[in-house]
């Protein structure tokens, strides 16, 4: 039996960096995880792969559709998907062995295994009992079923089976017209693949705002992809490797179904709880099956933190992150912080999405007086150039008061612009602050600026 000031139960986002910087902070710290390889679900079969393939794919759309327009006169090239799924399997491995790297460096015990808590206190890793003066719960998350649908990650699939599939299918059924059947079902239509997405709500990536939403969708129709919106997925059948799915249309209850070679099943995750002991333990949960915390990321029992996806709040895994740095913090005496309110979310499609703070309709909801600055990236020199003109940047400021209260992105590079966004709203800035801000030309942060000056006495470039 080993003593820690600190046990860590799960390696993903939430979990390594706890780990981190607990023993940054001078706490001698294990961290537990069952998996072959640390990093979790983000660095295994989460953004990482994902991130990968969407890269890979991003090249060929560029090649197919782009190169000749540039005087790039070479053919298209032809597609090797085994070496692309070798390509996302080492790029994984750079990562997760970079976290067994620093895990070395920071002197961080690998309990190796699956852990459980018989006891305030005390960790179990198969028959091992370690003692541990704070655990901290980053079990994540995994994909939640559908009824009627049953995953074989084979023919019908979660993402995790969406990352490697043997072949590259001809027709695929998406159910989920969210962040992770969007990024997917991208990479597939850029290979090739007739992808069909079927989503119960009227509108793609729910909470989103609305013309990010109509925008994003009419762009993925041009790439390809076809929706079915306000359908109830009913069930799936597999014969002969090919499945069958069927669905009702909520506006008037009629059946339809749609064959495939595979179907993705992208509905949403779940918190992994089980075979921890958390019920004998008296862990309270909310409503949801997540674990509930106070606002220091402590359980209802003492020294029992919980972190990331297991938790409530946006399944990201930077938001992971931030609670597991403020969670080491508290530990340790520190003042630990999260600012749930400037936590963006970005799609990695092309072009991405990204956003952060208040949409209008949570403001309208709120009943808030704001202002909007739009400015499309057609007045953008340098994504003109680069054929990414589509998409807009919409700044929202206090009406009053001028103080940005968010931003939603749609265009080249909204993943990196976002951050000047975050920043300036973490520093309770305005619309002006930004629009007196120098942009280096030509940039796509420019579009940035552009919409704040929308803000005030409008934009130079529209
Ligand atoms: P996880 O990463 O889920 O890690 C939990 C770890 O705990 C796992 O390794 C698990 O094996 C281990 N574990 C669980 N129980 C035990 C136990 N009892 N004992 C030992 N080990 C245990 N988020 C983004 O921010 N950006 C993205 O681009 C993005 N892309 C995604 C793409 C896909 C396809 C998916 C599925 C998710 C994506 N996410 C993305 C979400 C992101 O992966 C999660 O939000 C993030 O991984 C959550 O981190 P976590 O530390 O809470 O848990």
């Amino acid at each position: 039996m080993s003593s820690y000031d600190v046990i860590v139960i799960g390696s993903g986002p939430g979990g390594y960096v706890a780990a981190i910087r607990c023993a940054q902070l001078g706490l001698k710290t294990a961290c537990v995880e069952g998996r072959e390889t640390l990093g979790g679900t983000c660095l295994n079969v989460g953004c990482i792969p994902s991130k990968a393939l969407l890269h890979a794919t991003h090249m060929l759309h560029e090649a197919e559709h782009n190169f000749e327009e540039m005087g790039l006169k070479a053919k298209a090239p032809t597609v090797d998907w085994k070496q692309m799924l070798t390509y996302k399997d080492k790029t994984i491995e750079t990562n997760t062995k970079g976290i067994e790297f620093l895990f070395k460096k920071n002197k961080i015990d690998w309990l190796k295994g699956w852990g459980s808590v018989p006891e305030a206190g005390k960790v179990k890793v198969g028959d091992e009992v370690h003692e541990a003066k704070n655990i901290i719960i980053a079990s994540g998350s995994e994909p939640a079923g559908l009824p009627g649908v049953e995953v074989d990650e084979k023919t019908v699939v979660t993402s995790t089976g969406a990352l490697e599939l043997g072949k590259i299918p001809k027709k695929m059924v998406v159910i989920g017209a969210g962040v992770i059947g969007l990024e997917l079902g991208s990479v597939y239509a850029r290979l090739g693949t007739e992808i069909t997405v079927v989503e119960y709500l009227d509108a793609i990536t729910p909470g989103m705002d609305p013309e990010v939403q109509k925008t994003f969708q009419r762009m993925l129709k041009k790439q390809g992809l076809n929706f079915v919106m306000g359908a109830a997925v009913q069930k799936t059948e597999v014969a002969k490797g090919k499945a069958k799915v069927s669905y009702k249309l909520r506006k008037d209850d009629s059946e339809h179904e749609i064959e495939a070679d595979t179907v993705l099943v992208a509905t949403g995750r779940k918190p992994v709880i089980k075979g921890m002991g958390l019920d004998d333990l008296g862990i309270k949960m909310t409503e949801r099956g997540q674990i509930a915390v106070n606002e220091h990321w402590e359980t209802s029992v003492k020294g029992v933190y919980a972190i990331g996806d297991v938790i409530e709040g946006p399944m990201l895994a930077h938001k992971a992150e931030d609670e597991g740095m403020a969670a080491a913090e508290v530990i340790s005496g520190k003042h630990g912080h999260v600012n749930y309110g400037v936590i963006p979310g970005v799609i990695y499609t092309h072009p991405e999405v990204a956003s952060v703070g208040e949409t209008e309709a949570t403001l309208k909801d709120a009943g808030r007086e704001y202002k909007v600055g739009k400015f499309s990236f057609m007045g953008n020199a340098r994504a003109k150039a680069v054929f990414a003109g589509d998409g807009f940047v919409k700044l929202i400021a206090d009406k009053e008061t001028d103080r940005i209260l968010g931003c939603h992105i749609i265009g080249p590079g909204a993943g990196d612009l976002i951050h000047e966004v975050c920043v300036a709203m973490e520093f309770g800035a305005s619309a002006q602050d930004l629009a007196m801000t120098c942009h280096a030309h030509p940039t796509y942060s420019e579009a940035v600026r552009e919409a704040a000056l929308a803000c005030g006495d409008g934009p130079i470039h529209m």
